[in-house]
């Protein structure tokens, strides 16, 4: 009988279910777009009816698609939007108002609030992140304090708390489970990564009752069974992990100095740094990548704000391209960039520079400056950004980096594959199922489930469509980065 996963990949914009098989290859998706709500300004919402729904309409799609019977369901496997932030009632299940979203700014005031009572170390060492509105803490302080009765049901335990993954699994299992995976935990501010537990400090500082956290468990282990009602049989969920970590699993990074790097909109970074907690020195953020059997692994985790919205704004902005795959044969249709240099700073530069008002710049123009130059000077700070970040990451870890496994939708770029292989000195690695976020809930949900037998036995199942070896002379290398340096100064200043 053949058998299959299904991961659900709960992001920002859209709900996905995907079948893979027991040899980890894609066999069917279905995708359902998800509304956002901007009710004011800086405020990002989404209905967490519409999460659910969503879920258990792509997850019967697949499967009636591709002619699954539900007996064919071996496990299932969470990844989602990670820091969303939830509050339901646990005797009737509903959610007491909309899910605030990662991207939601509201509590800037919070956070600058405990920023100056002196409290960010604290923070910083306990969680590995920043005061930031971006993670769940100071959300679920927000509701607390503005969602009518909210604090005095909470104290009385009939509220619970909890990350899209949480949400979904409560859900899934009829209202049993009130679950975490550890991955989730640890970009809430409320969770220590140092010692793995919920940390009583930090909770009485956001002012949030213990009784409402949902419990935190290994990313590979048995979180319940979905109801029959889900899909047509009882099926357990023995996978979880937020997205980007997600991804670091599915693209096999299971040893220190590996690292992936994914390419869409923005991109986002992580590098293993192994069994030890290290605080970044680059103001980067620290996180749990995945924990096995109780035994966790630690991440290094950087993000670059603009990555394929350059080659957008390329496109929509300067309209210079009519497609993004366009900017692959115009790039290469001049020998060189000519001098001419694109930083970047749409919405200021992140990590290490850390300069919010920074702003974008083309540099170097001459006048034999073509829009091909301008197109390719976009490509490649691709490159120079991740060499930046690289860098930094390297340097908090401890550890040299040993390679650079890509996704994202940029990534189908050949020669930005090869030209970050040539600025970074260090070989890129593509896999062939670029769909690491679901791969890596699959893998995870897999692993306990029996399907693969160990991280070896992942390692060897994941599969690289193609390898970028570093063949830049080192001369033209420090050539072309050091007048990114130079043209990044002169946005700084
Ligand atoms: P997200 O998940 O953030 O929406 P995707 O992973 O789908 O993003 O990647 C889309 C991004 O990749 C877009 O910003 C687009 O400009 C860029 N992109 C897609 N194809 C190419 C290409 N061939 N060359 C360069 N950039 C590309």
């Amino acid at each position: 009988m053949a058998r299959f996963i299904l991961a659900i990949d709960q992001g920002t914009t859209s709900t996905r279910a995907i079948l893979f098989d027991e040899e980890g290859h894609i066999t069917g998706v279905a995708q359902k777009e998800l509304q956002l709500y901007y009710p004011d300004n800086g405020w990002v919402e989404q209905n967490a009816e519409d999460i659910w729904m969503d879920t258990q309409f792509v997850c019967r799609g697949v499967m009636a698609q591709h002619s699954i019977h539900p007996s064919n369901i071996i496990a299932i496997g969470i990844t989602n939007q990670r820091e969303t932030t939830i509050v339901w009632d646990r005797a009737t299940g509903e959610p007491i108002c909309h899910a605030i979203v990662w991207q939601d700014r509201r509590t800037a005031g919070i956070c600058e609030e405990l920023r100056k009572a002196g409290l960010e170390e604290s923070f910083r060492k306990k969680t590995g992140l920043l005061l930031d509105p971006y993670f769940s803490g100071t959300k679920l302080r927000w509701i607390l304090e503005n969602i009518a009765g909210a604090r005095q049901k909470a104290e009385k335990g009939e509220l619970a708390f909890g990350t899209v993954d949480s949400f979904l699994l409560w859900r899934l299992t009829g209202g049993k489970v009130h679950a975490t995976d550890v991955t989730n935990a640890s970009r809430t501010l409320m969770y220590n990564i140092v010692e793995q537990k919920w940390d009583e400090d930090l909770l009485k500082v956001l002012g949030v009752p213990a009784s409402m956290l949902p419990e935190v468990r290994d990313n590979s282990t048995h979180f319940g069974d979905a109801t029959a009602d889900f899909i047509g049989a009882p099926a357990p969920v023995t996978g979880m992990a937020g997205d980007q970590q997600a991804a670091l699993f599915g693209q096999a990074c299971f040893n220190p100095g590996m690292v992936k790097s994914t390419y869409g909109t923005g991109c986002f970074a992580l590098m293993n740094i192994g069994h030890e907690f290290k605080e970044s020195q680059n103001k980067m953020l620290t996180t749990v990548a995945y924990r096995l059997n109780g035994q966790p692994v630690y991440a290094i985790e950087g993000a670059i704000f603009v990555a394929g919205a350059a080659i957008q704004w390329l496109r929509d902005g300067l309209g210079i391209i009519k497609s993004a795959a366009e900017s692959e044969a115009m790039a290469t249709s001049v020998p060189d960039n000519g001098g001419v240099y694109m930083v970047p700073a749409f919405t200021g530069l992140g990590a290490p520079y850390w300069d919010p008002h920074a702003r974008a710049a083309i540099s170097g123009l001459t006048r034999g400056a073509t829009a091909a130059h301008v197109v390719r000077a976009g490509l490649e700070a691709q490159a120079y950004q991740t060499q930046d970040l690289m860098r930094a990451m390297e340097q908090d870890a401890g550890y040299p980096m040993s390679e650079i496994r890509v996704d994202g939708g940029m990534v189908r770029n050949d020669w930005v594959c090869q030209f970050i292989a040539d600025i970074t000195s260090t070989p890129v690695l593509r896999p062939t199922v670029i769909e690491t976020t679901a791969l890596g809930a699959a893998y995870l949900a897999g692993l306990h489930a029996g399907v693969f037998k160990s991280l070896e036995d992942i390692s060897d199942n994941w599969a690289s469509d193609r390898r970028f070896s570093p063949a830049m002379a080192s001369k033209e290398r420090d050539v072309l980065y050091s007048g990114w340096q130079r043209a990044v100064k002169q946005v700084l200043a």
